[in-house]
């Protein structure tokens, strides 16, 4: 790993802000005095608060206005609320924005004095090429890009449909495909557990990945207010990782979040990447088009499950009334936010768990 300290910026509009360090919070224009001074005192009780239970049940909006005055609210908080999770921030829990900041503040309590940002050289494909050399010499079998159609349950034991036709049987089966698509596949359930896991309800995301000729700015994150700019935010790979990395290049990434129902999902490439590249060069205006190496556009409905109000009461179990299968997934990560830390932390959880039950 790679640790390094970035810098943040804001875009606001029509301009771009830097907000990586307590000068640049004095300095930034957007908020008075006193309206800083909330914010400020928003971020540390949340920092402070331990019990999560307490505003499992409050709004994040209800949460934050009682926190930070409707003046921080409106000129802040909605914008990056609305940002990452649409008109949706209106039903989502205080629980959201809660695990966020305790995962801000985790970083210096294990005391560290400043906050780094570590990257992979060579990325996630770098760390699965070593994962599939091990597994391999383990004798571990592994199948990419299998679709799973079905996984039933006979009187020989579980039995996966492979889309092509291939079936294979296992003794159990662990599913740690998203719950829309778990309650899909996974037959003989009981309706109460489909629908648990048909409830918890999902953004998902295109994200657009770019490449261009230089570096575009010096931010690894540039948050938006500007609720004109149809992304949620910009990252800048190239802003964090060494330039040789990229040989020079800019690489950055554009997400947006959205419901799975979303008409966007069915936009052409093309037209994302021009209402996409058409807001980049109102953010960047030194930007070109022939400044573009490469845009590419990934999809995915399912990505991240949203904690509505009460959600530590919704989750399904792990374990399924179906023998030999479980399911588990980021729904069951409960206060906590959408990572890689987290979602390891879990699989190994649950495979120690389901491993000894089994033995
Ligand atoms: C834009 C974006 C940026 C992120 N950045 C970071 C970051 O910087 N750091 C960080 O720690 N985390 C980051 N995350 C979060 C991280 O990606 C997730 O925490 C992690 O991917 C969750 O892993 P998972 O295996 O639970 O789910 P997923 O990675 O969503 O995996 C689910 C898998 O199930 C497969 N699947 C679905 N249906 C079927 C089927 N029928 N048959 C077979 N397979 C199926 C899918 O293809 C997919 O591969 C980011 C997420 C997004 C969306």
């Amino acid at each position: 790993m790679q640790w390094k300290k970035t810098q943040t910026g804001f875009y606001h509009d029509g301009k771009l802000y830097p907000f990586s360090d307590a000068v640049d919070f004095l300095r930034f224009p957007i908020l008075t005095p006193v309206e800083k001074f909330r914010l400020g005192t928003t971020i540390l009780r949340a920092s402070r608060l331990k019990d999560w239970r307490s505003i499992e049940n409050v709004t994040v909006e209800e949460w934050l206005t009682g926190l930070s005055g409707s003046g921080v609210f409106n000129k802040i908080w909605r914008p990056l609320l609305r940002a990452k999770l649409g008109e949706e921030y209106k039903t989502t829990a205080a629980t959201f924005l809660w695990a966020t900041i305790q995962r801000l503040y985790a970083a210096r309590n294990t005391g560290m004095k400043e906050e780094l940002f570590g990257y992979l050289p060579g990325g996630y494909a770098a760390m699965l090429a070593k994962f599939e050399d091990a597994l391999t010499s383990l004798g571990v079998t592994l199948r990419k890009s299998a679709k799973v159609q079905s996984i039933r349950r006979n009187e020989g034991g579980l039995c996966i449909h492979f889309a092509g036709g291939e079936r294979v049987p296992f003794q159990r089966v662990i599913v740690t495909a998203p719950s829309a698509i778990a309650a899909q596949v996974c037959e003989g359930l009981a309706d109460e557990e489909k629908e648990k896991h048909r409830k918890i309800e999902y953004l998902g995301i295109i994200c657009a990945s770019v490449l261009t000729k230089s570096r575009i700015s010096n931010y690894y994150v540039t948050n938006i207010l500007d609720e004109t700019i149809p992304f949620t935010g910009l990252i800048e790979m190239s802003a964090l990782v060494d330039a040789s990395e990229l040989k020079g290049h800019g690489l950055f990434y554009i997400p947006r979040y959205l419901r799975p129902d979303h008409a966007d999902f069915a936009r052409s490439d093309e037209d994302l990447q021009s209402e996409m590249l058409r807001s980049l060069k109102r953010m960047h205006p030194h930007l070109k088009d022939d400044d573009v190496v490469a845009f590419r556009i990934s999809r995915a409905r399912h990505v991240f499950p949203r904690p509505t109000l009460g959600y530590s009461t919704k989750v399904p179990a792990v374990d399924t009334t179906v023998p030999g299968l479980s399911i588990v997934n980021s729904a069951h990560v409960i206060n906590g936010t959408l990572n890689a830390n987290e979602t390891i932390a879990l699989a190994t959880k649950e495979a120690l768990r389901i491993h000894s039950k089994a033995n």
